[in-house]
This record gives C-alpha cells, structure tokens and sequence, in this order.
C-alpha cells in the first residue's frame, strides 16, 4: 500500500522473491504508552502495541496473516478460499472481507458457539461481504467435530471443484500455519525496530491472547531472531487440546523452518520449553464463553484509556495481566499488551441486513438472547 519495507524483507532479502505477499495493512503499527493504567495497577511502565489499528477495511491480529495466506492463494491463481472458525470468527470475517478486496470468493465452515452481539454482527457482515457460510461441525470440545468438520469440508471442496474446475485454497483456523504465522515473525521484528528506535523501551513480558497459537508463536520467533529476551505470555482462550505449550512450540519450530527453506539465511533457532509461557487461568469454562474477570478488564481499559476490548480473547488477556499486576509481579517489570482486537466497527455496513437471508442454522444467534455477561 505504501512505500514502507516489512522487517521481514528488510532482514532477508532473500524472501522477497520466495514468499508470496500482498500488502493489505498500514504497518508498522504503533505502541502507546498507557500511564494512567501503570499508575493503577502497579505497572513500572505499560505499552499497548495498537494491533487493532493493522488495517482500514478490518483491524486486529488477522490481517498480518493473510497478506501471506491470501498472498499464496493469488500467486496459485486460486479463485476461491475455504476457511475454518466458530460462528462468530474474527478470522473467516477478516478472510471474506480480505478476500472480497482481492476479487477472491470466500468459503467459511463455521461451528457453533457461545451467543454474543459479535456473533450476529460478525455474521451479517460475512454475508454482506459475500462469504459463502456453511454451519457444520459440533463445539469445539466435542469428540465428533473434528470428524465432522472434515466430511463437510470434503463436500465442499468437492462441489467447488466440479463447479469450477479448480479446488479452493485451504486456510486453517485462525490462520495458523507456519505461513500465516510468518505475519507475526514479522511482528516481532517490527517491535524489535520499535524498541531499538526508542518508541518503547524493551519489555520484560509481552501478554498476548492465544487461540490458534499463530499469534504467540509467531512473536515468540521474530522476538528470539531479533535477540530480544522478551518473554511472551500467551493467555489461552479455548481449550487446551489445541493450546498447549507443546503445539506452540511446534508451530513456532514450523514456522522456522517454513522460513528457512524459502532463505537459508534465515536461522534455525532453537525454541526450547523455557521459552513458552502458556497461561490456563483466564480461559473460563470454555472458547468464547465471557468471564466476570475479563469483563472486569474490558470495563477497565475503557474507562481508563478509551481503548475497545472483548469477551472471547482481549479481555482475557488484560485480566491475567491484571491479575499479575495485582499479585506485585509487575511492580519492577515493563509490560507490553499486544491488542489482537479489531477497531473497525461495521454499523453503517450491516445496518437493515436481514438476518434470515443468511443459511438457517445460523438464525439461533440473533433469535436467542446473548449470552448473560454480554451486557456491555
Ligand atoms: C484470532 C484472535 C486471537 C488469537 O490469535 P491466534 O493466532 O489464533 O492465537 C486473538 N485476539 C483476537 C481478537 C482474535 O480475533
């Protein structure tokens, strides 16, 4: 979009021509220093790193991944892509409205979840941005989903690939293989540049929320390959089957790898155990289900900063900092908070959609009342 040069690309030239990229983002995005709220929680020095401003058309962590994911698709020639995500996914959202920029059709398989107001927004503006939504699967700590999920997506890619000669270019959930992590290797890199410019000086631990782990393990390795010591703190939000110290250590391993075959110069690190935080105690009962604790957060930053956060992944993440600070873990330590949410809001787009123009087992969400801590 603008002249600006990706740390990744400054670092090793090598990958400008092996990795397939399509500019989406206004990057760098910057870090603000939130003195109020260090003051209040007994915070040495706190730093928001503004990851819900990466884009003008959707903001949040999604789109540093798919300017690699969707990248590929086009350099394949793909004219469709077929993603993964729960009802209210901020990634099949980020992917349909990405996609749609890029004259590409979006495919979303999409399980169920807990009800929320951005559930139904996010919905209403997949369809108003053409995705093609499929409900299917169980939730997610169900034994069946996976078996599920996988006959429905068969399906799917089969009638495509009658229809239109060609098979959609497969995106996993949250965007994370190691190509959508290179996003966040990258972001790493840039907050490298960041502290070595002065914009922030360099964190003690950086909290972030962890889903599909394509966030934290992508930091984790573009900190570690800019000789930051940094210690991410990934704040699990969905079950542990999926977000585990092993699997993020694993994707940020693939990752590497992924890279280096693509440049040679980019090294192969070692990422050992004593390098991943995941922390269990702000998840709750389950994905997307809110907490009294998160929520505590989200009301926390609003007042203080003015700063949106939600129920499912920010809101958690701010609490075990919150949770942290309140212990005195923090009193001597720099902080940073990487926010993953979104900004844009989509009022004016989805405002008169009909929600019955969208496949019937979606009509649940906007029918039946949001879930109780939904209140905000
Ligand atoms: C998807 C998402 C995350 C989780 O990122 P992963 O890479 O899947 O771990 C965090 N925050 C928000 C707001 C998200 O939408």
């Amino acid at each position: 979009m603008s002249e600006y040069c990706l740390p990744l690309f400054e670092r090793f030239p090598g990958l400008i021509n092996s990795l397939a990229y399509v500019g989406l983002t206004d990057l760098p995005t910057t870090v603000d220093r939130l003195d109020r709220l260090a003051a209040d929680l007994d915070v040495r020095a706190l730093y928001m790193k503004r990851d819900d401003l990466t884009g003008t058309l959707y903001g949040g962590n999604k789109p540093r991944k798919l300017e690699f994911l969707l990248g590929e698709a086009l350099r394949a020639k793909a004219s469709h892509v077929l993603t993964f995500g729960a009802a209210g996914s901020n990634h099949a959202l980020a992917t349909a409205i990405y996609a749609q920029r890029l004259r590409l059709k979006s495919i979303s398989m999409l399980m169920p979840q807990p009800n929320a107001e951005y559930v139904r927004r996010n919905l209403l503006m997949c369809y108003r941005c053409g995705a093609e939504l499929h409900a299917c699967g169980g939730p997610l700590e169900s034994a069946t989903t996976r078996s599920r999920i996988y006959a429905a997506t068969t399906m799917q890619m089969t009638r495509h690939w009658l229809r239109e000669g060609r098979r959609p270019v497969m995106i996993p959930p949250g965007g994370s293989s190691p190509r959508g992590t290179v996003g966040y290797v990258n972001a790493g890199l840039e907050m490298a540049t960041q502290v070595a410019g002065g914009a922030l000086a360099e964190p003690d631990c950086v909290y972030v929320a962890c889903g599909t782990l394509g966030t934290a393990a992508g930091l984790l390795l573009g900190l570690r390959m800019a000789g930051l010591r940094s210690r991410v703190v990934a704040v699990r939000v969905t079950t542990s089957e999926y977000a585990n110290p092993a699997s993020l250590q694993g994707l940020a391993v693939a990752a590497n790898r992924f890279l280096h075959d693509l440049d040679a110069n980019v090294p192969l690190l070692e990422v050992s155990n004593a390098d991943v935080d995941v922390r269990d105690d702000y998840c709750g009962s389950r994905y997307a289900a809110f907490t009294p604790e998160g929520m505590a957060a989200v009301r926390r930053v609003r007042d203080t900063e003015g700063i949106t956060l939600d129920g499912t992944y920010t809101g958690k993440t701010f609490a075990a900092l919150m949770g942290d600070a309140a212990d005195g873990r923090l009193r001597d330590k720099t902080v940073l908070f990487w926010n993953t949410l979104n900004s844009r809001d989509f009022s004016s787009e989805i405002a008169g959609l009909d929600y019955h123009n969208l496949p019937r087992p979606f009509h649940p969400y906007f029918e039946a009342p949001v879930q109780p801590l939904d209140n905000s």
